[in-house]
């Protein structure tokens, strides 16, 4: 059952994955997200027609795909070569939140849109006092003439610059302080308050953005959950973003450590026992970081740390394959171009992995978890 599905991804990917979109294999993603960003846009619908996105919503919802099918799914499209994805901030973190706890209407509005790939989401949590401690957003909004009217400022929003909505995490009781009074809003990103503005990175790219809310408004029902009720809605929105959404990694950092086997090969590396050791533990920890992830998503009764634990495994096992690769290009592998840079696949994947122990919950965060919530309350 579970081959028979693989095989029909697999046949479906190598009959669309041609003609105009054949460009976009290996693209897009994390570092890369500027490229071919409207070819991608269509090849996301071509997916949405196909019934591809909302795989692993719960029927009705959408396709009620097991884990393993999810699994196959997401193997299958990266083993493809299939483009990083613009759509999935709202398949993968807002539709099974408002699976979860929106209300019928909401789901009537927003799920098709998503699943079709014609409404693109980003995240609106992070604040310049807020990123670690999320409790302390300063951002507000108020109701006023049956509508929501929120000021503040996000940052680090990734796909702002893309997206047509934003779930965003607002103060909505007045004087109220961390967790209290947050609400959990639906704001549209196409409207005169509201203004994005690119953050250039280490890599010379922009694919996040701060997020300027000026009396920006959304309709009063747009609200998930009750008001006053958005940290529990944010939070489980986390537990989504750590957990299933990781699942097509596995697959792209094994083409990922292909790349660098292959490159090791070409130039001599390996006859360096260091990297040579280097190479052999990175093939190991990718072997553990895919066991680790199977058993944990197929876990009926998961552990509250292992979401936890993934993301902790992961960032730095990402992390020191970027290392990896700049060492076995050699020394020549720090020089570039002045900017624009023309970055090589290892300087992309080093400047980039930077990030990975920081965003969806810093490694310190991480750990504050396990120790506090896991151990500490054994
Ligand atoms: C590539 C990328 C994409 C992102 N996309 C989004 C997005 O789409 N939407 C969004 O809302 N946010 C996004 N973020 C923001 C991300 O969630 C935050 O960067 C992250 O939560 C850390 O917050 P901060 O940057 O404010 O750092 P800080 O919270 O200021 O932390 C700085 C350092 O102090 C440490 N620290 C802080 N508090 C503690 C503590 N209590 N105990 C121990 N150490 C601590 C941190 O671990 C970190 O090392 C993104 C970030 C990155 C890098």
């Amino acid at each position: 059952m579970e081959d028979e599905f693989r095989q029909r991804v697999r046949d479906w990917m190598a009959a669309h994955l041609t003609g105009e979109f054949a460009a976009l294999a290996g693209t897009g993603g994390p570092g890369r997200e500027h490229e071919h960003v409207e070819l991608r846009a269509r090849w996301e619908r071509v997916l949405g027609e196909a019934g591809w996105i909302g795989l692993g919503w719960p029927a009705p919802h959408g396709g009620g795909a097991s884990i393993a099918e999810q699994v196959a799914f997401h193997e299958e499209y990266a083993r493809a070569g299939g483009p990083g994805r613009l759509s999935h901030i709202g398949e993968h973190l807002l539709a099974p939140t408002l699976v979860a706890h929106g209300t019928d209407a909401q789901r009537r509005r927003f799920l098709p849109p998503i699943a079709a790939a014609t409404e693109l989401w980003c995240q609106g949590y992070s604040e310049p006092e807020a990123g670690s401690d999320l409790a302390n957003v300063q951002t507000r909004a108020e109701l006023a003439g049956g509508r929501w009217h929120v000021t503040g400022q996000k940052v680090w929003t990734s796909l702002a610059h893309v997206a047509d909505w934003c779930f965003v995490l607002a103060r909505t009781t007045p004087g109220s302080t961390r967790k209290e009074g947050l609400s959990y809003l639906l704001v549209p990103m196409d409207q005169p308050g509201v203004t994005v503005r690119p953050i250039v990175q280490l890599t010379g790219t922009s694919e996040f953005n701060e997020v300027f809310f000026d009396d920006a408004v959304t309709d009063a029902d747009l609200v998930v959950g009750a008001p006053g009720d958005g940290w529990r809605i944010a939070t489980s929105t986390l537990a989504h973003e750590r957990g299933v959404a990781t699942l097509g990694q596995q697959m792209q950092f094994a083409r990922e450590l292909d790349a660098v086997v292959e490159r090791a090969r070409a130039t001599g590396a390996f006859a360096d026992p260091v990297v040579a050791d280097r190479i052999a533990d990175a093939w190991a920890g990718l072997q553990g970081l895919r066991h680790h992830a199977l058993r944990t998503l197929r876990n009926d009764d998961p552990d509250p740390a292992a979401a936890s634990v993934a993301k902790l495994l992961w960032a730095g096992w990402h992390q020191r394959l970027g290392e990896l690769a700049m060492a076995v290009e050699g020394a020549g592998a720090t020089l570039v171009d002045a900017a624009p840079y023309d970055l090589t696949d290892a300087q992309r994947l080093f400047l980039f992995t930077r990030a990975d122990t920081i965003y969806g919950g810093a490694d310190e965060i991480q750990r504050n978890i396990v120790a506090s919530h896991v151990l500490g309350s054994r």
